[in-house]
């Protein structure tokens, strides 16, 4: 009886602590680790301009330095919306696989260590392969003068397009 007793006490206080962290696991998407950077909070700011989820993490803090810097990570199947910068970007792949394409060209698909470079006004989306996360750092070029301007949303049909290759 004594022993019975002392594994049913023993067993209890498991099931609630169980119990909460399942239901915390169902609120929030698990963010693997791909790179060493930072993966920061889910980017709710920018959450109109991307189809799926991402999150984004400011490198840099200094405001005299004038080159801001975030990693972005895309869960699978995440890309932002058309788009270009009047002063371009710089794009450095850092974990998992990923898509860069400008409108019109064939899209390059990226791994980590790839460099892209975007040049002022060339319209083009960036974002995860389908079944992969992907983590890249973007850089801000031309700050001082620099504009986004946000355009339609990369379809089903032209993401299913770009990532065959
Ligand atoms: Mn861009």
């Amino acid at each position: 009886m004594i022993r019975i007793l002392k594994i049913i006490f023993a067993v209890l206080p498991i099931v609630p602590i169980a119990a909460g962290n399942l239901n915390a696991q169902e609120m929030e998407t698990k963010v693997p680790k791909i790179s060493v950077f930072p993966v920061g909070k889910e980017n709710t700011g920018f959450e109109q301009y991307f189809t799926g989820k991402s999150w984004l993490a400011p490198l840099t803090a200094n405001p005299s330095l004038n080159v801001p810097m975030f990693n972005v990570t895309f869960e699978p199947g995440c890309r932002n919306n058309w788009h270009r910068h009047t002063g371009g970007q710089i794009l450095i792949a850092v974990g998992g696989t990923g898509y860069y394409q400008e409108r019109g060209k064939a899209a390059r698909r990226l791994l980590p260590g790839d460099v892209v470079e975007i040049a002022p006004g060339v319209e083009h989306w960036h974002g995860a392969a389908p079944d992969e996360w992907f983590s890249h750092i973007a850089v801000e070029c031309n700050p001082a003068t620099n504009e986004n301007t946000w355009l339609e949303r990369v379809s089903d049909e032209e993401y299913a397009e770009a990532v065959k290759r």
